[in-house]
């Protein structure tokens, strides 16, 4: 993934917008997601540029609207892409006059689904995450023994994530206090948010055959942010012995914009073990990693409840944090232990990243953590107090990519917003159309 001229921090575009310092989308990001408009029936292949999304098919840089012919692409007719992109939306580029027209504005679509999603995989990459629950769910013996070896994951369910914007029901389950004799099935009382990173696979491979740690990014297209909405009354009686079940199905949330890897090149870091533990086994390990294997990706969770959105209130940051700084694993070995055994990635795949809490008390990217397993409630600028989520809270996250001598990039909004038990389906918008 090197960096070109396409990152270039003194490009600008002939959309305005873009060139706006603030906006997640100038020209150096070029993320890729899906939208319609109005009643259309099928979705089209967009790219976020300031306040517009350009419709490829519209500009002549693909000959249809099926994303996974571009989430196929080799790395090589990517960035070409990419540099398509770049020039024709450069300033003073030949094409403004004819893609003008395919400009639609942000404010008139809808965003689906950045593509259909084929499994959903999710990891547990946060150290210091997994160090704080185990020390909840086992305070003897918090870091289990295969964590610095094994990156640890579990299948989850592709037909419940949702796009940012889509609202969820609070999730019922069986519950079982530490006082209680026997389970009750009741709505959860302990609903949480997960802050992760969702990361796209773009090319899969065959049965059988591994990816190789040196080819892994290869296979990724990109990266997006991913909340993995978790009950944790209903994880702590069902989790033992297979892990995560009910207590994450029910729903996540996923931003529209898949990031390119090409787009985050130059907000690449070297990957670090602390001193004492231990190297990865050779099939996780290349110099290439160790040099620049992290992803420096800035987190937020923002949190707004019903009574802040009546009274115009944009919400409280409740927790800041990096995708560099909390990883145990990096996304190349996600990929390499993945496929390891055998196991086909399809184009489309998600895997999340796992809750990616920093080392602070503050860096924490679940309310189980903010608060102390329910024990210490926040309070909120409005004096309105949380442990776990609300009817009616709706949380945000926000990620963006910022280093001094570069073009800040960002990924959009992760928003979703719980509604009461027994409420219903809510309006679903068809989101894993093909
Ligand atoms: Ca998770």
């Amino acid at each position: 993934m090197p960096i070109d001229d396409t990152h270039d921090p003194a490009l600008a575009s002939w959309v305005d917008s873009a060139n706006d310092p603030a906006s997640d989308f100038p020209i150096q990001n070029l993320p890729f997601g899906r939208f319609r408009t109005g009643s259309e029936p099928a979705w089209r292949i967009g790219v976020a540029i300031g306040d517009q999304v350009l419709d490829l098919r519209a500009a002549g840089l693909v000959p249809d609207h099926d994303m996974s012919r571009v989430l196929q692409l080799a790395p090589a007719a990517r960035r070409e892409l990419r540099r398509a992109l770049s020039r024709g939306l450069a300033k003073g580029s030949a094409e403004q006059s004819r893609w003008r027209d395919a400009l639609v504005p942000m404010a008139r679509v809808r965003m689906g689904l950045p593509c259909r999603i084929g499994d959903y995989t999710d990891f547990y990459v946060g150290i210091h995450h997994a160090m704080a629950v185990g020390r909840q769910f086992r305070p003897d013996n918090p870091l289990l023994p295969n964590y610095k070896w094994v990156p640890i994951g579990y299948h989850g369910r592709a037909s419940t994530v949702n796009v940012s914007g889509q609202p969820f029901v609070r999730p019922s389950g069986q519950i079982k206090g530490p006082n209680d004799e026997r389970p009750r099935l009741a709505p959860s009382q302990r609903l949480d948010i997960e802050l992760e990173v969702g990361i796209f696979v773009g090319r899969g491979n065959p049965q059988g055959q591994p990816i190789a740690i040196g080819e892994a990014e290869d296979h990724v297209f990109g990266l997006a942010l991913f909340n993995d909405w978790s009950a944790r009354d209903i994880q702590a009686w069902e989790y033992q012995p297979l892990g995560p079940f009910l207590a994450k199905s029910f729903a996540s949330t996923v931003s529209p914009w898949i990031v390119t890897l090409d787009a985050l090149a130059p907000f690449r870091r070297p990957f670090v073990r602390p001193a004492g533990d231990p190297e990865p086994l050779p099939y996780l390990d290349s110099p290439q990693l160790r040099e620049r294997g992290a992803f420096d990706v800035q987190l937020e969770v923002w949190l707004q409840t019903a009574a802040m959105r009546k009274a115009g209130h944009a919400g409280d940051c409740i927790a800041r944090s990096n995708f560099a700084d909390a990883a145990y694993w990096t996304v190349s070995q996600l990929v390499t232990h993945h496929t390891v055994n055998g196991c086909a990635l399809g184009s489309g795949d998600l895997f999340g990243s796992g809750t990616l809490s920093g080392p602070q008390p503050q860096q924490a990217g679940s309310l189980l953590e903010l608060t102390d397993g329910g024990k210490r409630p926040i309070t909120l600028s409005n004096g309105e107090q949380r442990t776990f989520l609300l009817d009616g809270d709706s949380v945000r996250l926000a990620g963006y990519c910022q280093q001094a001598g570069r073009r800040r990039i960002g990924f959009g909004p992760c928003e979703g917003t719980v509604l009461a038990a027994g409420s219903g389906a809510p309006p679903r918008d068809d989101a894993q159309a093909a």
